[in-house]
């Protein structure tokens, strides 16, 4: 048994050891990437549910390593929170999905809002609202095409003083989204302290909803509370034309999904706006 013990803690350790190291690599891979521009954002649509109008672009970060491939941000997102790096890295993030904005705005393709993610240690340690400021006034943007996305975990681990710093960019104009809402553990009186505009139903609701009545009552019941509250709401990872057609009728505002579009790089997306326009 002693024999035993042992071989399983080797075994651990080594498992161990090779998170540890990957974690390590991948650490100085993102240092390397964010000097040699091997990072990307993909843009996906938001269509308005009742007209099919693209209301807004969602920027998701794409990391092309040189010897990987690209790398999912489920796998460098955490790694760049407990690094420090997602502090330079959502701030390139802002300042490229504004910049991009700008130029589809002055090639006449969209006037419509663009949403960037951001982490809960961005919001604790950076001063989003001097970048923010300064994102909106180099591109010549109005407040509310820069919506901000922020998880309801995220969201409920932040300090008091965060929540008025949320409330001055709301103030402003800019939109504040509660991400994969439902998720969380958040209590329902979250909603009405936090200045938000938005809540985004999760993909994982929106998937079982035709299939499974639970899914379907939680779809219903977010729809409810954002309607109570005044706040808008979009319903993430919708695939098919079913699910888009039950969700409008819910009275969803806008869709996002594999059905409208998968996240594209900035060229692609360029040519979809301008066939979008073409209609
Ligand atoms: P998220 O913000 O919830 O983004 C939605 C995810 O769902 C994206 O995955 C998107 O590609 C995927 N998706 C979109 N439509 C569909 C669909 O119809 N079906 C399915 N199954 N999936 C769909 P992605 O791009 O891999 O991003 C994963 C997560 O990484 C994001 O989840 C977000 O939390 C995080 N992330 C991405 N970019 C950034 C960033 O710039 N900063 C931070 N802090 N996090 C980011
Ligand atoms: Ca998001
Ligand atoms: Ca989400
Ligand atoms: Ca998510």
């Amino acid at each position: 048994a002693k024999e035993q013990g042992r071989n399983n803690f080797q075994f651990y350790s080594a498992t161990y050891n090779r998170a540890a190291l990957e974690h390590i690599s991948l650490e100085a891979g993102l240092r390397r990437a964010l000097s040699n521009d091997e990072l990307e954002l993909y843009y996906q649509p938001l269509v308005q549910a009742c007209t099919g109008k693209v209301v807004g672009l969602e920027a998701l970060l794409r990391w092309n390593d040189p010897r990987e491939g690209a790398i999912a941000p489920d796998r460098f997102i955490p790694v760049a929170e407990d690094s420090g790096l997602i502090l330079p890295l959502g701030e390139w993030v802002i300042r490229e999905a504004g910049r991009q904005l700008s130029v589809w705005q002055a090639a006449g393709l969209s006037n419509a809002c663009v949403s960037v993610n951001v982490s809960a240690i961005q919001l604790q340690r950076q001063d989003l609202v001097a970048i923010v400021d300064d994102v909106l006034e180099e591109n010549g943007l109005n407040p509310w095409q820069l919506e901000l996305e922020i998880t309801e975990t995220a969201l409920m681990k932040i300090r008091p003083e965060v929540i008025g710093y949320l409330d001055k960019m709301r103030q402003k104009g800019v939109t504040i989204s509660l991400d994969d809402f439902g998720t969380g553990y958040s209590s329902l009186s979250l909603l009405q302290e936090l200045p938000i505009s938005k809540l985004k139903i999760d993909k994982s609701f929106v998937r079982d909803m035709l299939i499974d009545p639970k899914d379907a009552a939680i779809v219903s019941a977010v729809l409810f509370i954002a309607k109570s509250l005044g706040l808008s709401s979009t319903a993430e990872g919708v695939e098919t034309p079913e699910q888009a057609a039950y969700l409008a009728s819910e009275g969803c505002d806008q869709l996002q999904g594999y059905l409208l579009s998968r996240p594209l790089p900035a060229a692609e997306m360029t040519r979809f706006l301008k066939s979008r326009k073409a209609l």
